[in-house]
């Protein structure tokens, strides 16, 4: 067994001396298959040529002979030169002329014909070895070829020397099987080779396609982390309100629709009164949560369309847009109440808030009417805590 395999090592690689480093592997197994078709056909000619002249048919002999002799050659040069279409047309040439001159040595088509069975293996393999193009060429040659032997036919037939029927079966046995062989083998090689081409291009197609979904899963992933990462950036984490930076954009947009189209925007500055105390009494976490409390009593008032930021330690400020400052004002003094009326858990006294509130006017920054909140909440402040005051 192992010596059938170092047998076959070493026949592979005398049939792979025709190829080059830089070969692919695709054209390494072409040119090591078609030297071992044109070493296995040359021996078998030498065979075929001994048994002709054996039986005495001399010149019928010389033929395959001949023809194994310059196929060894064909294949030296190719070794050397590493030439494989002077290699591949030398040969299939070879294996066309070789099934006619046979025929026309046995006296035409009446002696002959069945040998011809080897000329179709020349247009197969140049399909397989070529294209579709040389295919045809090969083609036309053989019939070409069929054409001269049927013009000459008439004046072979008489050079012919009857063989015995017994030989006669023989050989008819014997072209037969390794012509019909020699075709299937080809058509199987050329089936293989389509169904591996066809496979291929299915795994690529397969890879694309699960490529491009990772690739939209890594975009959408892309997509939810940034506005995850944008969400973070413009959020108050304790309330999860909007913070100083988010209050930055949305007064820009807010102060540019006043100017532009003279869109009405009230604001209102909201602290909670006593806040050191709570925090003092109750602990920092009470006054975490009274916060929150503040917060959310404000976002369950205001409308949708309502901005609420949250500026200091417990200070907030809201952009009520559309809305003018009587408005704003009712607004917010249901927010003082409800604030005012909370239960804090482990708070045991009413926690309150102050406002200040300020239309913006046209003209104005942003910046300036939060300034007029400001000093009408800081009135607030002077005047009692837990109620509502307006700037001007
Ligand atoms: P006023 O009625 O005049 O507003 O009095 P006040 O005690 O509320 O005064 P002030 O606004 O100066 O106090 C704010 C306090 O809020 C100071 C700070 O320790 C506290 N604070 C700031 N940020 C936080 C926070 O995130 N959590 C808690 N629990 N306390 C905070
Ligand atoms: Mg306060
Ligand atoms: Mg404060």
């Amino acid at each position: 067994m192992r010596v059938f395999g170092r047998l076959a090592a070493t026949i592979w690689k005398l049939c792979s001396l025709g190829a080059t480093s830089s070969d692919p592997d695709q054209l390494r197994l072409s040119k090591a298959i078609l030297t071992l078709t044109a070493l296995i056909i040359a021996f078998l000619a030498i065979f075929w040529g001994l048994l002709y002249v054996l039986i005495g048919y001399p010149l019928s002999g010389a033929i395959p002979l001949s023809y194994a002799g310059i196929s060894f050659v064909s294949i030296l040069i190719f070794f050397i030169s590493k030439r494989f279409v002077f290699f591949r047309f030398s040969q299939l040439l070879l294996i066309l002329l070789l099934p006619f001159l046979l025929m026309w040595s046995l006296g035409g088509f009446a002696n002959g014909s069945v040998v011809m069975v080897w000329a179709f293996f020349t247009p197969l393999a140049a399909m397989i070895f070529g294209d579709r193009v040389q295919m045809t060429r090969w083609l036309f040659a053989f019939i070409a070829l069929t054409l001269l032997s049927g013009l000459i036919d008439p004046y072979l037939q008489p050079l012919a020397k009857p063989m015995s029927e017994g030989f006669n079966t023989v050989f008819f046995v014997m072209n037969m099987g390794v012509g019909f062989v020699s075709i299937y083998l080809v058509l199987m090689s050329f089936v293989t080779d389509r169904e591996t081409s066809h496979r291929l291009a299915i795994e690529a197609k397969n890879v694309a396609e699960t490529a491009q979904v990772k690739l939209q899963e890594a975009n959408r992933q892309l997509q939810a982390n940034e506005a995850r990462i944008r969400e973070l950036m413009l959020t108050d984490p304790l309330t999860g309100v909007a913070n100083r930076r988010h209050l930055e954009e949305r007064l820009r947009e807010l102060i540019a629709n006043l100017n532009r189209y003279g869109n009405s925007l009230t604001m209102v500055m909201a602290d909670i009164d006593h806040f050191k105390m709570i925090n003092d009494n109750f602990g920092h976490d009470i006054g975490d949560h009274v916060i929150k409390s503040f917060a959310k009593a404000m976002q369950d008032t205001i409308r949708d369309v309502d901005f609420i930021a949250r500026i200091g330690g417990e200070e907030f400020l809201l952009l009520l847009p559309e809305t003018d400052i009587s408005e704003a004002g009712a607004l917010v003094d249901r927010i003082r109440t409800v604030f005012a009326k909370l239960d804090i858990p482990g708070a045991n006294q009413a926690v309150t808030a102050s406002f200040g509130i300020a239309q913006a006017k046209k003209g104005e920054t942003g910046h300036e009417c939060m300034k007029r909140a400001d000093l009408a909440l800081y009135d607030s402040k002077e005047h009692g805590r837990n109620r509502v005051s307006f700037s001007d």
